[in-house]
């Protein structure tokens, strides 16, 4: 490690804003991180910030990708429909005792770009399944959590493919940096600006209690109904165990709840969607009633529609979001090759899984009654572009009435 090309003290800077700001870790807290190996210099800085913290015992479990390569290439075939669920049983009972969650993304994002798609299909489901009773209790927000990233070289060499390795990692690493808000004199007090300046677009847009969003561009005309009782979100917010974090590192979104049976119209990807290894690229669907009916895509459409099979709520939505164009991962003009960086570049929408906490009183909410509001559930939470800067948003009310509200993506 004695010439990274990963700036030390921008990653220690990195390590604190996901303590401090990322999951606001309390004295006394447990946490749980999962980490590519690669990621072990951010690991180990998030674990001493986090002791100095006052945290109680911080655990950490690494993935390796030439381990999970040699499952692919000598595993046999019954060994892709299994999953850990002692593992993630063992999660959600660290949650149940208020364990903080931190993942740390940093693997290549087109590990298993070369592998059988039912394989890797497979093996998704399976863990998917057996992840389920930790992701509930991430998505029902139990717990205060946060994912960041490490720009590890083997991510590095997919995003910059032009250039050498050290220059690659060095490059992806500035841009992390500068997405993630770490490379300021004061990184915190920047967080503290950005929350406030998402916290007046969320609620400006619950004052306006749009009953629909209408999505136009190129190749989109796309309606969007939103659940009733719906409420957005964005930046900072409250988990149920009282600890006010930021989830996401970085973040430019506001976000909320669409109504899972009234999304009508077609709708066509803006960038290329990275799941699990795939590169899933011009997405096109069309919904109706809520529910996809056709899909389609110039690359990954096999995978794209094993994801669709996935459940009856993997066809449907459970999240839209709003990002203006001019963000600053949009205006780096990288593509991540990463969900967390590339949604913040722009809107965009998510198949599957709805956010309980995007509901009024959301805390307070059966499943049933999230159901009957509108909420989608599905073992799936993907999150694709449809933002650019040629498309425009109108608010429609109850009524019928339109509010502008972005306008060649911006603000309107
Ligand atoms: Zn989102
Ligand atoms: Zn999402």
């Amino acid at each position: 490690m004695t010439s990274s090309p990963v700036d030390p003290q921008k990653l220690d800077k990195l390590a604190e804003v996901a303590v401090k700001v990322g999951l606001r870790l309390e004295k006394g807290q447990d946490l749980l991180i999962t980490a590519p190996i690669a990621a072990l210099p951010l690991v180990r800085s998030i674990t001493r910030h986090a002791y100095k913290a006052g945290a109680g015992l911080v655990t950490t479990f690494y993935n390796d990708e030439e381990a999970t390569l040699a499952r692919y290439a000598n595993a046999p075939d019954e060994s892709f429909d299994r999953a850990a669920g002692w593992l993630y049983e063992g999660m959600a009972r660290a949650f149940e005792a208020n364990t903080a969650r931190l993942a740390i993304v940093g693997d290549n994002p087109l590990l298993l770009s070369g592998e059988d798609a039912a394989k890797v299909a497979r093996a998704n489901r399976a863990n998917s399944t057996a992840y389920k009773p930790a992701l509930e209790k991430i998505a029902n927000f139990d717990v205060n959590w946060n994912i960041v990233s490490y720009p590890s070289l083997s991510w590095a060499r997919q995003v910059f493919p032009d250039l050498g390795e050290i220059e690659a990692q060095q490059a992806l690493a500035d841009a992390i940096f500068a997405a993630s808000r770490v490379d300021v004199a004061d990184p915190v007090a920047a967080w503290e600006e950005h929350n406030a300046a998402l916290a007046r677009r969320s609620a400006w847009l619950n004052g306006q209690r749009f009953s629909a969003l209408h999505f136009t561009g190129p190749g989109t005309d796309l309606t969007v109904g939103l659940a009733d009782g719906h409420e957005w979100h964005g930046g900072q917010s409250t988990a149920k165990n009282g600890i006010t974090c930021n989830p996401n590192i970085p973040t430019e979104e506001v976000f909320t709840t669409p109504h899972a049976l009234r999304v009508e119209g077609h709708v066509s990807s803006t960038k290329p969607l990275s799941h699990q290894g795939t590169l899933i690229e011009d997405i096109r669907v069309r919904f109706e009633g809520g529910r996809i009916v056709e899909a389609q895509a110039s690359r990954g459409a096999e995978v794209l529609n094993k994801v669709l099979d996935t459940d009856e709520g993997a066809r449907r939505l459970g999240e839209v979001a709003l990002v203006p164009h001019s963000s600053p991962i949009s205006k780096s003009g990288v593509l991540f090759l990463n969900t967390l960086f590339d949604e913040n570049a722009s809107c965009h929408i998510a198949l599957g899984q709805c956010y309980s906490k995007c509901f009024v009183d959301g805390a307070h909410l059966t499943p049933e009654q999230i159901k009957a509001q509108g909420g989608n559930s599905s073992l799936i939470h993907i999150d694709w572009m449809i933002g650019s800067d040629k498309v425009d948003i109108d608010g429609v009310n109850a009524d019928g009435s339109r509010v502008p509200v972005m306008r060649k993506g911006e603000w309107a």
